[in-house]
Protein backbone atom coordinates (compact mmCIF):
# COMPACT_ATOMS: atom_id res chain seq x y z
CA UNK A 1 0.00 0.00 0.00
CA UNK A 2 0.96 3.49 -1.22
CA UNK A 3 2.39 5.35 1.81
CA UNK A 4 0.46 8.62 1.16
CA UNK A 5 -2.75 6.49 0.71
CA UNK A 6 -2.79 5.10 3.95
CA UNK A 7 -5.27 6.54 6.80
CA UNK A 8 -3.14 8.56 9.54
CA UNK A 9 -3.36 6.13 12.32
CA UNK A 10 -1.85 3.54 9.44
CA UNK A 11 1.06 5.87 9.03
CA UNK A 12 1.89 6.40 12.14
CA UNK A 13 1.58 3.23 13.47
CA UNK A 14 3.16 2.02 10.14
CA UNK A 15 5.02 3.68 7.31
CA UNK A 16 9.15 3.44 7.36
CA UNK A 17 8.90 0.88 9.49
CA UNK A 18 12.02 -1.20 9.82
CA UNK A 19 11.34 -5.31 9.28
CA UNK A 20 13.21 -7.56 11.56
CA UNK A 21 14.31 -10.22 9.75
CA UNK A 22 16.45 -12.17 12.01
CA UNK A 23 13.85 -12.49 14.62
CA UNK A 24 10.30 -11.50 13.39
CA UNK A 25 9.62 -9.17 16.04
CA UNK A 26 6.74 -6.72 15.72
CA UNK A 27 8.45 -3.20 16.06
CA UNK A 28 11.39 -1.46 14.27
CA UNK A 29 15.16 -3.45 15.86
CA UNK A 30 17.25 -0.11 17.07
CA UNK A 31 20.70 -0.11 15.34
CA UNK A 32 23.33 1.47 17.84
CA UNK A 33 26.65 1.12 15.80
CA UNK A 34 27.93 4.38 14.84
CA UNK A 35 30.21 1.98 12.47
CA UNK A 36 29.25 0.53 9.17
CA UNK A 37 31.06 -1.34 6.31
CA UNK A 38 32.01 0.90 3.18
CA UNK A 39 32.92 -1.86 0.92
CA UNK A 40 30.09 -2.84 -1.93
CA UNK A 41 27.11 -1.13 0.03
CA UNK A 42 24.98 1.22 -1.65
CA UNK A 43 24.67 3.65 1.17
CA UNK A 44 27.47 4.71 3.07
CA UNK A 45 26.31 5.02 6.42
CA UNK A 46 27.29 7.28 9.87
CA UNK A 47 25.45 8.59 12.46
CA UNK A 48 26.29 12.11 11.23
CA UNK A 49 25.27 11.71 7.94
CA UNK A 50 22.07 11.36 8.84
CA UNK A 51 21.63 7.58 7.15
CA UNK A 52 21.72 4.91 10.20
CA UNK A 53 19.00 2.52 10.02
CA UNK A 54 16.58 3.96 12.22
CA UNK A 55 17.65 8.06 11.41
CA UNK A 56 16.57 6.52 7.35
CA UNK A 57 13.25 5.03 8.62
CA UNK A 58 12.09 7.90 10.74
CA UNK A 59 12.42 10.11 7.99
CA UNK A 60 10.45 8.42 5.89
CA UNK A 61 7.72 8.23 8.50
CA UNK A 62 8.31 12.43 8.68
CA UNK A 63 7.63 12.27 4.98
CA UNK A 64 4.74 10.15 4.90
CA UNK A 65 3.22 12.14 7.52
CA UNK A 66 3.87 15.41 6.05
CA UNK A 67 3.24 14.53 2.13
CA UNK A 68 6.47 15.10 1.09
CA UNK A 69 9.36 13.03 -0.60
CA UNK A 70 11.72 13.39 2.32
CA UNK A 71 11.91 13.69 5.82
CA UNK A 72 14.84 14.11 8.23
CA UNK A 73 15.47 14.13 11.74
CA UNK A 74 17.36 16.33 13.83
CA UNK A 75 18.82 16.62 17.77
CA UNK A 76 16.54 19.34 17.91
CA UNK A 77 13.55 21.71 16.87
CA UNK A 78 16.52 24.42 16.85
CA UNK A 79 18.38 22.63 14.62
CA UNK A 80 15.75 21.61 11.92
CA UNK A 81 15.00 25.15 11.81
CA UNK A 82 18.65 26.76 11.41
CA UNK A 83 19.41 24.33 8.78
CA UNK A 84 16.67 25.18 6.65
CA UNK A 85 17.25 28.47 7.11
CA UNK A 86 21.05 28.27 6.01
CA UNK A 87 20.67 25.72 3.24
CA UNK A 88 18.50 28.56 1.36
CA UNK A 89 20.31 31.69 2.26
CA UNK A 90 23.87 33.25 1.40
CA UNK A 91 25.77 35.94 1.98
CA UNK A 92 23.97 38.92 -0.07
CA UNK A 93 20.61 37.06 0.28
CA UNK A 94 17.48 38.49 2.15
CA UNK A 95 14.23 36.60 3.70
CA UNK A 96 11.05 37.77 4.56
CA UNK A 97 10.02 36.38 8.13
CA UNK A 98 6.27 36.43 9.73
CA UNK A 99 6.47 38.86 12.71
CA UNK A 100 5.52 36.85 15.51
CA UNK A 101 7.86 33.86 15.87
CA UNK A 102 9.00 31.20 18.02
CA UNK A 103 11.07 32.85 20.58
CA UNK A 104 14.41 30.90 19.44
CA UNK A 105 14.06 31.60 15.68
CA UNK A 106 13.73 35.04 16.64
CA UNK A 107 16.95 35.31 17.97
CA UNK A 108 18.81 32.84 15.27
CA UNK A 109 17.74 35.43 12.89
CA UNK A 110 18.38 38.91 14.75
CA UNK A 111 21.88 37.12 16.66
CA UNK A 112 23.29 34.96 14.01
CA UNK A 113 22.27 36.37 10.60
CA UNK A 114 24.31 39.59 10.15
CA UNK A 115 27.70 37.55 10.58
CA UNK A 116 26.69 35.45 7.47
CA UNK A 117 25.58 38.63 5.65
CA UNK A 118 21.94 37.77 5.42
CA UNK A 119 19.18 40.61 5.12
CA UNK A 120 16.00 40.25 6.64
CA UNK A 121 12.26 42.23 7.13
CA UNK A 122 9.64 40.73 9.79
CA UNK A 123 6.40 41.44 8.45
CA UNK A 124 4.47 44.18 9.77
CA UNK A 125 1.00 41.89 9.63
CA UNK A 126 -0.33 38.91 8.49
CA UNK A 127 -1.42 39.71 5.05
CA UNK A 128 -0.67 39.19 2.03
CA UNK A 129 0.39 43.11 1.59
CA UNK A 130 1.98 43.12 4.74
CA UNK A 131 4.50 40.02 3.49
CA UNK A 132 4.17 41.30 -0.35
CA UNK A 133 5.76 44.95 0.62
CA UNK A 134 8.69 43.36 2.65
CA UNK A 135 9.61 41.61 -0.51
CA UNK A 136 13.05 42.70 -1.71
CA UNK A 137 14.92 41.89 -5.21
CA UNK A 138 17.22 39.94 -3.42
CA UNK A 139 14.56 38.16 -1.22
CA UNK A 140 15.18 34.00 -1.61
CA UNK A 141 12.95 32.64 1.34
CA UNK A 142 9.94 33.45 2.84
CA UNK A 143 9.03 31.69 6.24
CA UNK A 144 6.25 31.98 8.43
CA UNK A 145 4.67 29.62 11.72
CA UNK A 146 1.15 29.19 11.59
CA UNK A 147 -1.03 28.88 14.28
CA UNK A 148 1.56 31.33 15.72
CA UNK A 149 2.22 31.44 19.94
CA UNK A 150 0.34 32.89 21.96
CA UNK A 151 -2.54 33.72 20.49
CA UNK A 152 -3.28 31.26 18.11
CA UNK A 153 -3.41 33.36 14.82
CA UNK A 154 -2.84 31.80 11.46
CA UNK A 155 -1.04 32.61 8.13
CA UNK A 156 -2.70 31.83 4.83
CA UNK A 157 -0.28 29.04 3.64
CA UNK A 158 -1.72 29.54 -0.02
CA UNK A 159 -1.35 32.80 -0.47
CA UNK A 160 2.39 32.52 0.61
CA UNK A 161 3.46 29.09 -1.65
CA UNK A 162 1.66 31.72 -4.54
CA UNK A 163 4.14 34.67 -2.95
CA UNK A 164 6.86 32.43 -3.06
CA UNK A 165 5.98 30.83 -6.87
CA UNK A 166 5.87 34.19 -8.63
CA UNK A 167 9.07 35.30 -6.61
CA UNK A 168 10.92 31.98 -6.84
CA UNK A 169 10.97 31.71 -3.09
CA UNK A 170 11.78 29.05 -1.23
CA UNK A 171 8.96 28.79 1.43
CA UNK A 172 9.43 27.22 4.49
CA UNK A 173 6.86 26.81 7.73
CA UNK A 174 7.53 25.89 11.25
CA UNK A 175 4.30 23.56 11.42
CA UNK A 176 4.72 22.82 15.13
CA UNK A 177 1.76 24.15 17.02
CA UNK A 178 -0.40 22.40 14.48
CA UNK A 179 1.37 18.95 14.25
CA UNK A 180 0.73 17.16 10.68
CA UNK A 181 -2.30 15.59 11.96
CA UNK A 182 -4.13 18.76 11.66
CA UNK A 183 -2.42 20.50 8.91
CA UNK A 184 -0.03 19.35 5.84
CA UNK A 185 1.62 22.84 4.57
CA UNK A 186 2.56 20.53 1.52
CA UNK A 187 -0.63 20.06 -0.06
CA UNK A 188 -0.89 23.94 -0.13
CA UNK A 189 2.14 24.20 -1.98
CA UNK A 190 5.04 24.94 0.86
CA UNK A 191 8.07 23.77 0.31
CA UNK A 192 9.78 23.03 3.44
CA UNK A 193 7.48 21.60 6.78
CA UNK A 194 9.66 22.28 10.07
CA UNK A 195 8.74 20.54 13.67
CA UNK A 196 10.20 20.91 16.62
CA UNK A 197 9.53 16.81 17.53
CA UNK A 198 9.86 18.11 20.91
CA UNK A 199 6.30 19.10 20.95
CA UNK A 200 3.18 16.53 19.64
CA UNK A 201 5.68 14.11 17.25
CA UNK A 202 7.67 13.35 21.00
CA UNK A 203 4.17 14.03 22.91
CA UNK A 204 5.09 12.99 26.24
CA UNK A 205 7.44 15.70 27.72
CA UNK A 206 10.94 13.25 27.42
CA UNK A 207 12.20 13.99 24.42
CA UNK A 208 13.93 16.82 22.22
CA UNK A 209 14.31 16.56 18.71
CA UNK A 210 13.62 18.15 14.94
CA UNK A 211 12.20 17.19 12.06
CA UNK A 212 12.09 18.48 8.54
CA UNK A 213 10.44 17.84 5.23
CA UNK A 214 10.96 18.42 1.98
CA UNK A 215 10.85 17.20 -2.16
CA UNK A 216 14.39 14.90 -2.44
CA UNK A 217 15.50 18.10 -4.16
CA UNK A 218 15.61 20.82 -1.46
CA UNK A 219 16.10 17.61 0.77
CA UNK A 220 19.74 17.24 -0.38
CA UNK A 221 20.50 21.00 0.25
CA UNK A 222 19.61 20.53 3.80
CA UNK A 223 21.39 16.73 3.91
CA UNK A 224 24.32 18.53 2.32
CA UNK A 225 24.52 21.49 5.11
CA UNK A 226 24.06 18.96 7.81
CA UNK A 227 26.67 16.69 7.26
CA UNK A 228 29.01 19.81 7.81
CA UNK A 229 27.49 21.01 11.32
CA UNK A 230 26.48 17.91 12.29
CA UNK A 231 23.27 17.83 14.67
CA UNK A 232 21.87 14.51 14.10
CA UNK A 233 19.87 12.93 16.98
CA UNK A 234 21.17 10.15 18.47
CA UNK A 235 19.56 6.38 17.24
CA UNK A 236 18.19 5.76 20.47
CA UNK A 237 16.12 8.64 20.43
CA UNK A 238 15.44 8.99 17.21
CA UNK A 239 13.90 4.92 18.27
CA UNK A 240 11.81 6.37 21.10
CA UNK A 241 10.17 9.11 18.48
CA UNK A 242 9.22 6.20 16.46
CA UNK A 243 7.64 5.01 19.31
CA UNK A 244 5.96 8.07 20.19
CA UNK A 245 4.86 9.05 16.56
CA UNK A 246 2.99 5.81 16.81
CA UNK A 247 0.60 7.30 18.81
CA UNK A 248 0.12 10.75 17.44
CA UNK A 249 -2.94 11.12 15.92
CA UNK A 250 -4.90 9.51 18.84
CA UNK A 251 -2.95 11.81 21.08
CA UNK A 252 -3.72 15.06 18.97
CA UNK A 253 -7.08 14.15 18.01
CA UNK A 254 -7.52 14.10 21.38
CA UNK A 255 -5.79 16.93 22.20
CA UNK A 256 -7.84 19.01 19.73
CA UNK A 257 -11.62 17.81 21.44
CA UNK A 258 -10.41 19.03 24.91
CA UNK A 259 -8.62 21.86 23.85
CA UNK A 260 -12.07 22.68 22.03
CA UNK A 261 -14.11 21.94 24.95
CA UNK A 262 -11.92 23.77 27.19
CA UNK A 263 -12.14 26.94 25.26
CA UNK A 264 -16.14 26.79 24.95
CA UNK A 265 -15.99 26.38 28.68
CA UNK A 266 -13.58 29.29 29.04
CA UNK A 267 -15.33 31.35 27.14
CA UNK A 268 -18.24 31.25 28.95
CA UNK A 269 -16.59 32.03 33.06
CA UNK A 270 -16.85 35.02 34.25
CA UNK A 271 -13.14 35.28 35.40
CA UNK A 272 -12.00 34.66 32.09
CA UNK A 273 -12.34 38.11 29.66
CA UNK A 274 -11.35 36.49 26.57
CA UNK A 275 -9.95 33.10 24.47
CA UNK A 276 -7.95 32.89 21.80
CA UNK A 277 -8.64 29.09 19.62
CA UNK A 278 -9.36 29.29 16.34
CA UNK A 279 -11.82 26.68 16.82
CA UNK A 280 -13.73 28.67 17.93
CA UNK A 281 -16.14 31.27 15.84
CA UNK A 282 -15.24 34.29 17.20
CA UNK A 283 -11.61 33.51 16.51
CA UNK A 284 -10.73 36.01 13.69
CA UNK A 285 -9.13 33.45 11.58
CA UNK A 286 -11.91 31.15 11.83
CA UNK A 287 -12.59 30.39 8.38
CA UNK A 288 -9.09 30.78 7.39
CA UNK A 289 -8.69 27.53 10.03
CA UNK A 290 -11.41 25.40 8.32
CA UNK A 291 -9.87 25.66 5.42
CA UNK A 292 -6.15 24.77 6.00
CA UNK A 293 -6.49 22.84 9.39
CA UNK A 294 -8.24 19.57 10.04
CA UNK A 295 -8.02 19.77 13.40
CA UNK A 296 -7.47 23.28 15.98
CA UNK A 297 -4.44 21.71 18.02
CA UNK A 298 -4.53 21.59 21.62
CA UNK A 299 -3.08 24.83 22.04
CA UNK A 300 -5.03 27.65 23.16
CA UNK A 301 -4.70 30.71 25.19
CA UNK A 302 -6.79 33.10 27.82
CA UNK A 303 -7.29 36.25 29.27
CA UNK A 304 -7.98 36.42 32.92
CA UNK A 305 -10.04 39.35 33.95
CA UNK A 306 -7.73 42.09 35.68
CA UNK A 307 -8.60 41.20 39.05
CA UNK A 308 -7.50 37.89 39.06
CA UNK A 309 -3.47 37.87 39.87
CA UNK A 310 -2.57 35.54 36.87
CA UNK A 311 0.89 34.20 39.13
CA UNK A 312 -1.64 33.06 41.99
CA UNK A 313 -4.01 31.29 39.53
CA UNK A 314 -1.04 29.31 38.44
CA UNK A 315 0.11 28.62 41.28
CA UNK A 316 -3.06 27.32 42.99
CA UNK A 317 -3.73 24.82 40.16
CA UNK A 318 -3.08 20.71 41.01
CA UNK A 319 -3.58 19.08 38.09
CA UNK A 320 -1.97 21.59 35.20
CA UNK A 321 1.57 21.83 35.88
CA UNK A 322 3.19 25.03 34.93
CA UNK A 323 5.96 24.39 31.96
CA UNK A 324 8.23 26.28 29.36
CA UNK A 325 7.27 23.44 26.75
CA UNK A 326 3.97 22.66 25.66
CA UNK A 327 2.11 19.33 23.77
CA UNK A 328 2.68 16.57 25.92
CA UNK A 329 -0.70 14.41 27.32
CA UNK A 330 -0.38 16.61 30.76
CA UNK A 331 -2.17 19.45 30.53
CA UNK A 332 0.47 22.34 30.79
CA UNK A 333 -0.02 26.34 31.56
CA UNK A 334 2.59 29.13 31.32
CA UNK A 335 2.59 33.05 31.34
CA UNK A 336 3.56 34.26 27.62
CA UNK A 337 4.48 37.94 29.48
CA UNK A 338 6.78 36.15 32.23
CA UNK A 339 8.54 33.31 29.85
CA UNK A 340 8.63 33.46 25.96
CA UNK A 341 7.69 37.29 25.76
CA UNK A 342 9.63 38.61 28.53
CA UNK A 343 12.07 39.87 27.01
CA UNK A 344 10.24 41.83 24.78
CA UNK A 345 9.31 45.95 26.65
CA UNK A 346 5.74 46.24 28.19
CA UNK A 347 4.63 48.54 25.40
CA UNK A 348 5.33 45.82 22.47
CA UNK A 349 3.96 43.45 24.29
CA UNK A 350 0.58 45.68 24.36
CA UNK A 351 0.94 45.81 20.59
CA UNK A 352 1.28 42.32 20.22
CA UNK A 353 -1.61 42.02 22.30
CA UNK A 354 -0.05 39.77 24.91
CA UNK A 355 -1.39 41.49 28.30
CA UNK A 356 0.32 40.38 31.94
CA UNK A 357 -3.08 38.66 31.92
CA UNK A 358 -2.85 36.43 29.22
CA UNK A 359 -2.04 32.52 29.63
CA UNK A 360 -0.96 29.76 27.45
CA UNK A 361 -2.75 26.57 28.07
CA UNK A 362 -1.33 23.39 26.19
CA UNK A 363 -4.38 21.27 26.65
CA UNK A 364 -3.51 17.29 27.36
CA UNK A 365 -5.23 14.40 27.43
CA UNK A 366 -7.34 14.54 30.87
CA UNK A 367 -10.96 14.28 30.94
CA UNK A 368 -12.10 17.45 30.80
CA UNK A 369 -14.14 17.47 33.66
CA UNK A 370 -10.89 17.14 35.74
CA UNK A 371 -9.56 20.08 34.33
CA UNK A 372 -12.34 22.16 34.89
CA UNK A 373 -12.60 20.85 38.31
CA UNK A 374 -8.76 22.29 38.64
CA UNK A 375 -8.97 25.33 37.43
CA UNK A 376 -12.30 26.11 39.99
CA UNK A 377 -10.56 24.96 42.40
CA UNK A 378 -7.82 27.48 41.46
CA UNK A 379 -9.91 30.36 40.95
CA UNK A 380 -11.78 30.13 43.81
CA UNK A 381 -8.67 29.87 46.31
CA UNK A 382 -7.58 32.52 44.39
CA UNK A 383 -10.92 34.87 44.71
CA UNK A 384 -11.01 34.12 48.70
CA UNK A 385 -7.32 34.73 49.28
CA UNK A 386 -8.03 38.68 47.54
CA UNK A 387 -11.63 39.03 49.52
CA UNK A 388 -9.84 37.96 52.90
C1 LIG B 1 9.86 24.47 20.75
C2 LIG B 1 9.73 25.08 19.42
C3 LIG B 1 10.84 25.20 18.56
C4 LIG B 1 12.23 24.77 18.95
O1 LIG B 1 12.30 23.42 19.24
P1 LIG B 1 13.41 22.77 20.19
O2 LIG B 1 13.12 21.32 20.07
O3 LIG B 1 13.20 23.33 21.55
O4 LIG B 1 14.74 23.16 19.64
C5 LIG B 1 10.62 25.74 17.31
N1 LIG B 1 9.40 26.18 16.93
C6 LIG B 1 8.32 26.11 17.74
C7 LIG B 1 7.01 26.62 17.26
C8 LIG B 1 8.44 25.56 19.01
O5 LIG B 1 7.38 25.50 19.81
Amino acid sequence: MKSNKMGMNTICAHAGELKDEQFKGAISPLYMSSSYAYENVDVKRYPRYFNTPNQEALGKKIAALEHTEAGMIFGSGMAAVSHSLLAFLQKGDHIVLQKTLYGGTYNFVVEEFEKFGIEYTFANGFSEADFRSALQTNTKVIYVETPSNPLMLLTDLEMISKIAREHNLVSIIDNTFASPINQNPADFGIDIIIHSATKYMGGHSDICAGAVAASNKHMEQIWNLSKNIGGSLSDYTVWLLERSLKTMALRVKAQNRNAKKMAKWLQKHPLVAKVYYPGLKEHPDYLLARKQMRGYSGMLSFELIPSVNPEAFMEALQLIKQSMSLAGVESTILSPAKTSHALLTAEERTHQGISDNLLRFSVGIEEKKDLVEDIEQAFEAVVNKELV
